[in-house]
């Protein structure tokens, strides 16, 4: 079975040989070396001032950004539901929140942020995802970062790059913390979340807030090369064999490179087969497919072509399919992935056979 899912993403045969070695302790001089290199690997993909690395999905990293970085007043865009989730860890956590709502399909606008903020000057964090992954939706969270350090460069700029990181590149210029976490485009199983700090960040975090998710104390300790609480030890050297092939082996320009061309030539050869993507501005972590028959074809796919593809979620379940392209895919499996679909909507009676999936992707892919 092929998994082509935006998250779990498969793990690559030498992370898992990586991880298989025996469990060694947290507190000695071996776990610190591999940590440190570990951290001078994060530190390179982030290109930020300071990261930090917290034992936790993806969602530990969101809170602790809301918990350390947000002091009264949030502002967070919701275009689905990672957008949703941050307005609900500001909530339980007591914070003001002033949400932009969009439909699943639509990137915010750096218009309404502004406005947004002209009309509540006491917002001091943004929060927004890079990708929302529940639609593959882009947002233009460059742009909009910018916008708002010219309005009040005290207002710190959150961004969830967790199906971003490690996909394409994102100019952190005006980014204060950039969250990512194991289980997307690292490609490592789930339970490690990771957060890029830029100087802005470091100084409001200042002796930091909560208990677990502390991120003064975690970084006091990380700088040295050691956790506050024991370690994920397994996922941090699996992490940092996968940072080694992407930083030092493919090159991350390489690794963007061929996930562009992938989320390219896929979104190309599918449009051919007469389906629609979902959003209006598609990312490349994964294609997103509107379609009245959309759990007939992941069905399909699954039982008789032996590819996972992920559906939608509330209002878009069972009409929505979304095919990852995050990690290093080779492009016989992900070439596979459009033919099956094609074979898939012929099995429907929607088109005949004819390969035109398949010959699409690779000349798109392969073109010079
Ligand atoms: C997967 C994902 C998360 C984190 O989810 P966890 O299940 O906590 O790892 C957060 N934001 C986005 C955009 C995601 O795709």
């Amino acid at each position: 079975m092929l998994l082509f899912t935006p998250g779990p993403t498969p793990v690559p045969e030498r992370v898992r040989q990586a991880m298989a070695a025996p469990t060694i302790h947290h507190r000695t001089p071996e776990f610190t070396k591999i940590f440190l290199q570990t951290r001078e690997l994060l530190l390179e993909l982030f290109g930020m001032e300071d990261a930090v690395m917290l034992a936790s999905t993806g969602t530990g990293a969101m809170e602790a950004c809301v918990t350390n970085l947000c002091r009264k007043k949030a502002l967070i865009v919701n275009a689905g539901k990672f957008g949703e989730r941050f307005v609900k860890i500001a909530k339980a956590f007591g914070k003001e929140v002033v949400e932009l709502r969009y439909e699943w399909d639509t990137p915010a606008k750096v218009g309404d942020v502004e406005e947004a903020l002209r009309q509540h000057p006491d917002i001091d964090a943004f929060f927004v995802q890079i990708c929302e992954s529940s639609g593959g939706l882009r947002h233009p969270v460059e742009e909009i970062a910018s916008a708002i350090k010219a309005i009040n460069p005290d207002v710190t700029v959150v961004a969830d790059g967790i199906t971003a990181v490690g996909v394409e590149p994102i100019d952190v210029t005006n980014i204060d913390a950039l969250i990512t976490g194991s289980q997307k485009a690292l490609m490592l199983p789930p339970g490690l979340a990771m957060i890029g700090l830029s100087s802005h960040a470091l100084r409001k975090i200042g002796e930091g807030s909560g208990f677990y998710f502390n991120l003064a104390s975690e970084l006091k300790k990380q700088r040295e090369g050691t956790t506050a609480y024991t370690a994920a030890t397994t996922l941090v050297i699996g992490l940092k064999e996968v940072l080694t092939i992407l930083l030092r082996e493919i090159g991350r320009d390489e690794v963007y490179d061929q996930t562009d061309r992938r989320a390219t030539a896929t979104r190309v050869a599918l449009e051919a087969l007469g389906l629609s993507i979902y959003p209006k501005n598609p990312a490349n972590a994964m294609t997103a497919i509107i379609d009245d028959q959309a759990e007939e074809i992941r069905k399909l796919l699954k039982n008789r072509y032996g590819v996972n593809v992920a559906g939608g979620q509330e209002h878009l379940k069972g009409r929505l399919f979304r095919i990852n392209h995050m990690g290093f895919i080779e492009p016989y499996e992900a070439a596979w992935v459009v033919n099956a679909v094609e074979m898939a909507l012929s099995d429907l009676g929607r088109i005949t056979y004819e390969g035109k999936a398949n010959k699409i992707f690779n000349t798109i892919y392969f073109e010079e």
